[in-house]
């Protein structure tokens, strides 16, 4: 059997409820759940090897940060950071252009978001911030 046919045949078998029922059951296993920690923790590795690879400085952030008036630049809500890691209020950084998408963590790619909006937005890209209320002075 070649490997393109044998990669079809894994595909089709991928869309039966059989299969399904079968990753459900492993995802909730021990050994599923052990892998599912360990993709998050890649996941976070390399998201966190792209942000201290970038260029943005806590300054710069800072700046953007007052710019927006800790505005949400898509919703426009205040964001703040004394909350939970959960709250839909936190202030997160947003790249415009995810990293996952090969966007930049730099001044020009980064915008505060609140976590409900970061959350909504995902690693989609066309995601249109607010232009920030005051002068970007760096
Ligand atoms: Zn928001």
């Amino acid at each position: 059997m070649t490997e393109e046919k044998r990669k079809a045949i894994l595909a089709r078998y991928r869309l039966t409820d059989k299969y399904k029922v079968k990753q459900e059951r492993y995802l909730e296993s021990e050994k599923g759940v052990d892998y599912l920690s360990k993709k998050r923790q890649r996941h976070r590795r390399r998201r966190l090897n792209k942000e201290t690879s970038g260029t943005l400085t806590a300054y710069e952030y800072r700046v953007i940060v007052h710019a927006y008036r800790k505005k949400c630049a898509y919703c426009g809500k205040i964001t703040r950071t004394n909350v939970s890691d959960h709250d839909p209020d936190l202030r997160t950084i947003d790249h415009v252009i995810p990293l996952s998408k090969g966007g930049e963590h730099s001044r020009t790619n980064v915008v505060p978001a609140c976590r409900a909006c970061n959350d909504l937005k995902g690693d989609q890209d066309g995601w249109v911030p607010q232009p920030p209320i005051g002068k970007l002075k760096f």
